[in-house]
């Protein structure tokens, strides 16, 4: 018949308590054949005896004294020191009672039984050589009945200590043991050489995460990855991190392995020894038995780190070719700008002048916008050649450049008409204000351009200007750079340095 249990035990609990089983009998065997535990009466009696031999003995030698008093004292000490104790007396030969302490008469009932020769000890005394009397002790029973009476004896007391402590290390050894014995956690080899065929890493683990398997590709992927791994929690492989990349850092088995349904996929750097590391993608699937309870999880490692190397390189590609996409554009501009600008002072060439100018020009000739234009011609500027030399003729057109530079507005066109003579176009701008910027810039390079010519103390550097308006009825952008020269050469006429406004008597 099996023997059913009201809750359930575990394959380690029923062996540990089948080994138990063997064990106390083999004890129980040992003791009924070489008697190993001594009874506890006899170890009690033996004690006894030797407390009554001594009263004995130091009574014989009390009496001696003949002090009464002191031997009342003795057995009084006698009686304290013994608890167990209950009554003791100095008894004649001829019977009668000579001192006794504890209620002696009630507790001297000697039977002739074993238990009352336990409990009621008598030892003769001597006198002079000759026995005098008794010395009678009555002591409490031993061995009484009653469970707390049971429990103290040493035999219950050792066989409790072995049971318990045998199942208990019998339990928590097997326990150990199983871990890596267990037969429902055995992986036949065929199975483990199936998996090492696996380019995947692939491990088993139980429900305790618990390695059951790693096949060869695990294995590869950290040279620590050697060694037996079976029965080891995985957490023991110190070179496994203990954090994903993601927005789930747990560790996906513990996910899994605590009842979380729905595990992502997980992306796991292995730190290598060179400082590289191994990129891995990480599943995780849950292993259920037939009741579907949690029995463990298969962990698969994919090995990335190619992928994510091309992916590495083609971004420091993609990095370069858009720092060459900059620097081309940036080389480009500079192009344009060279290809727009006078080298020398900054302003614009005549070919940029005129792309930019012909749509003002149109908008200003429909009659749409305002537009005024000054030209302006370095004063006798032949004669800083000749005086300073042509360095620092240069250096006289790049000051005058930057004079009329900041004289007039971004929107504004300045450009290097000819040698050290300058066009500005001015959209949006009437006479009057044309007529401003003009005497303004005069002003600024008579006041200040020689200054500015740092090599040489150059003698006062001076300009003409000669202004025009559309409104005074140019019909083409050349016809209002026309009209502007003709002023400037009635400045230049009139004695230079000065701003003359084209009219019609001005037209050549
Ligand atoms: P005016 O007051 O009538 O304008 O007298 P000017 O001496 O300025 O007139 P002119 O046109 O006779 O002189 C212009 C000179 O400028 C002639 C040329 O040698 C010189 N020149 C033209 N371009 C440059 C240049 O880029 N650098 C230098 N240093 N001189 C230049
Ligand atoms: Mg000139
Ligand atoms: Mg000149």
């Amino acid at each position: 018949m099996r023997l059913r249990l009201p809750f359930a035990l575990g394959p380690v609990a029923r062996v540990s308590l089948g080994v138990l089983a063997l064990f106390v009998s083999l004890v129980l065997i040992a003791d009924m054949v070489l008697g190993i535990i001594p009874p506890r009466t006899e170890t009690e009696l033996l004690a006894r005896h030797r407390v009554a031999e001594n009263v004995a003995a130091q009574t014989s030698v009390l009496l001696t004294s003949a002090d009464q008093a002191l031997l009342v004292r003795s057995l009084q000490q006698v009686m304290s020191r013994n608890r167990d104790l209950l009554s003791v007396a100095v008894r004649r030969a001829g019977g009668g009672i000579l001192v006794q302490r504890g209620d002696h008469d009630r507790h001297w009932e000697v039977r002739d039984s074993a238990r009352s020769r336990l409990n009621h000890l008598q030892v003769q005394l001597y006198s002079g050589g000759k026995p005098w009397g008794w010395v009678e002790m009555a002591f409490a029973p031993a061995g009484a009945g009653g469970v707390l009476n049971w429990l103290r004896e040493p035999a219950v007391q050792f066989y409790s200590l072995l049971i318990i402590g045998g199942f208990l290390l019998c339990f928590f050894y097997l326990r150990r043991v199983m871990q890596y014995l267990d037969p429902s956690a055995a992986v036949p080899e065929r199975v483990r050489a199936a998996f090492d065929t696996l380019s995947d890493g692939v491990v088993v683990l139980d429900a305790e995460a618990r390695i059951m398997l790693a096949n060869r590709a695990f294995r590869a992927l950290h040279p620590d990855g050697g060694g037996e791994m079976q029965g080891r929690a995985v957490r023991d492989l110190q070179w496994l991190p203990r954090h994903v990349g993601g927005e789930q850092p747990d560790l996906p088995w513990t996910s899994v392995l605590s009842g979380q349904a729905d595990v992502p996929d997980a992306r796991m750097s292995i730190m290598q020894p060179d400082g590289k590391s191994v990129e891995a993608i990480v599943r995780c699937a849950p292993v259920r038995d037939g009741g579907g309870r949690m029995r463990g999880c298969i962990v698969t490692f994919h090995d990335v780190t190619e992928v994510y190397e091309a992916n590495d390189r083609l971004r420091e590609t993609l990095g370069d070719l858009e720092r060459t996409r900059e620097q081309i554009h940036t080389q480009n501009e500079e192009l344009r700008r060279l290809a727009m600008r006078d080298p020398m002072t900054g302003c614009l060439n005549r070919r940029a002048f005129f792309d930019a100018a012909a749509d003002l020009a149109d908008m200003a000739l429909g009659g749409d916008a305002t537009l005024c234009c000054i030209m302006t011609d370095i004063d006798h500027f032949k004669g800083f050649n000749d005086l300073y030399g042509h360095s620092v003729g240069d250096q006289v057109i790049q000051v005058v450049a930057r004079a009329l530079a900041a004289s007039i507005r971004n929107t504004d066109l300045l450009c290097r008409y000819g040698g050290e003579e300058f066009c500005i176009l001015l959209p949006n701008t009437s006479l009057a204000d044309a007529c401003v910027i003009a005497e303004r810039a005069r002003a600024t390079i008579e006041s200040g351009a020689s200054a500015g010519v740092r090599s040489v103390q150059v003698r006062k550097i001076t300009s003409s200007f000669g202004v025009a308006t559309v409104a005074a009825g140019a019909s083409s952008l050349q016809v209002l750079i026309d009209q502007a020269d003709q002023a400037l050469y009635v400045s230049k006429a009139e004695g230079r340095n000065r701003v003359t406004v084209w009219t019609p008597e001005h037209a050549v």
